[in-house]
């Protein structure tokens, strides 16, 4: 590639305040179409904002945790502009003083390598509805919800410091992990409680002024953004290879045909004819709230991930799984609270657990918990059941959310540790197979895996293998 793409990622995350930024509607995903609206919400005349201080808590805490420099006061602005999903025909937004500017975010790519990606500027809105578009029927029609109209949300402007797919996709998932331990957002994708656009611009390779830069909107995946990001570098490197312009605009992203298409023509900032919100007093934070707010900064990844490998002596690579989802960290030492076997739980939840989740679903939302997984780890050391019939029944646990040893107990699935019956089980296995025997008597050791795996079926798995691999041994070479 002979161009070098100039990247920078607008993250827009829905807070979880329980109410809305300016009035007290619930701000909740669904419920019945413009259920959560009032008089404020819908701006009719005569009413005024409030801030929530809950989303002015959140806000400065994301600030915090992404070093940024935080004024002593910050103003909210009115920006102009006329949809249907905006009742009030404004929005209020932060233009002139942002609650924060100024601060970083450490990526992690491959080889260990680091990168810090800055932080432009922080900002506290409000949402606006959700227009649902149908052209079933008679003629197409447009219907809108209100319901997230006025929801807090925060604006992450980065710069223009992401050169790649790679650290791209870094900085999406490193946010979303802050935003979760920071636990300001569920920021859940498919739902909208976590949003990015894209701006991208090329340049000739070894160039340092910046190329037209043109923004990318309704992208509502990690995939998406990653493929929005291969198209526009294609298409814009093309139109520079025949010597044409790019042209600076907003595209939309179609995610089932693949391409971005314009939307319209960027509009600067003079466009939205913004102004200090005359309805809204500026807001003077005290250096004493921030520092108290700082101090309730929770231990974040890094951190967290030191102490694992510290503390319960797991590898740095399992320590690096674990920590990268505040509740699968949090399960995991709730698991070593119950019991200590850290090795063998991060074990588990790795290779067992964690594959279970699909994009935006959490631990906290399958059947299992740390006391199923105590259990469970508990009968295998005890030998009450094999680590083969524990695969069985977490499957099971996945499916119904009982207990282990209910389910032992309820499918019969206790270890055979009756060597007298395992005993049978191989004299019956050797009769049927004479010529497998023969072979495994005449020094061939692949014989044995297969006896081995007709005297477990015959237990139906639950009989000790090694116990069987001693008896066949003994039967057979004597
Ligand atoms: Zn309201």
């Amino acid at each position: 590639m002979k161009y070098e793409p100039v990247i920078g990622l607008e993250t827009h995350v829905e807070l979880a305040s329980k109410s809305k930024v300016f009035c007290r509607c619930k701000a909740e995903f669904g419920g019945q179409p413009n259920s959560y609206v009032c008089p404020v919400c819908l701006g009719l005349p005569g009413t005024l904002p409030v801030l929530n201080k809950i989303s002015m808590e959140m806000s400065l805490i994301v600030a915090l945790a992404l070093h940024c420099d935080i004024p002593e006061v910050t103003i909210f602005d009115r920006k102009n502009y006329y949809y249907p999903d905006l009742p009030k025909n404004y929005q209020i937004s932060q233009e002139y003083c942002p609650l924060a500017r100024n601060g970083r975010l450490t990526i992690q790519l491959k080889d260990e390598r680091e990168k810090e990606i800055g932080i432009h500027n922080i900002h506290l809105e409000e949402d606006a509805g959700k227009n649902f578009h149908s052209t079933g029927g008679k003629q197409p029609t447009t219907l809108v919800d209100l319901n997230r109209a006025g929801t807090s949300l925060l604006e992450i402007v980065s710069q223009p410091d992401l050169r790649n797919a790679e650290e791209t996709e870094a900085f999406m998932q490193t946010v979303r992990c802050l935003l979760r331990y920071l636990e300001v957002s569920d920021c859940k994708m498919q739902e909208g409680s976590l949003r990015f656009e894209l701006n991208i611009s090329l340049r000739p390779c070894g160039v340092q002024e910046y190329g037209t830069k043109v923004e990318v909107k309704n992208v509502g995946s990690v995939k998406a953004v990653l493929r929005a990001l291969d198209y526009e570098m294609a298409r814009q490197a093309e139109i520079l290879d025949e010597g044409g312009r790019v042209v600076q605009e907003t595209r939309l992203w179609d995610d089932t045909r693949g391409e971005t298409r314009p939307m319209r023509v960027k509009e600067g900032a003079k466009d939205y004819r913004y102004f200090p919100e005359p309805d809204l007093l500026p807001v003077r934070l005290e250096r004493e709230y921030l520092d108290a707010l700082k101090n309730r900064l929770p231990e974040l990844r890094d951190a967290k991930c030191r102490r694992f490998i510290e503390t319960y002596q797991i590898p740095p690579y399992d320590a690096g799984v674990l920590a990268a989802d505040k509740t699968v960290a949090d399960f995991f030492e709730e698991c070593c609270r119950l019991h200590a076997a850290p090795k063998t739980f991060s074990n588990w939840i790795m290779v067992h657990i964690l594959r279970e989740l699909r994009e935006d679903s959490e631990i906290g939302d399958l059947p299992i918990t740390p006391q199923h997984l105590a259990e469970l780890v508990r009968l295998v050391e005890s030998d009450a059941i094999n680590s083969n019939i524990a695969k069985k029944v977490i499957t099971e646990m996945m499916k119904t959310g009982n207990m282990p040893a209910d389910i032992v107990k309820e499918k019969g699935l206790e270890a055979v540790s009756d060597s007298g019956e395992i005993e049978q089980f191989v004299e019956e296995t050797i009769a049927e197979n004479p010529g497998p025997a023969e072979e495994f008597k005449d020094g061939k050791d692949k014989a044995m895996n297969f006896l081995l795996g007709q005297v477990m079926r015959k237990s139906r798995g639950k009989a000790d293998p090694q116990l069987v691999q001693e008896l066949l041994r003994q039967k057979l070479r004597g």
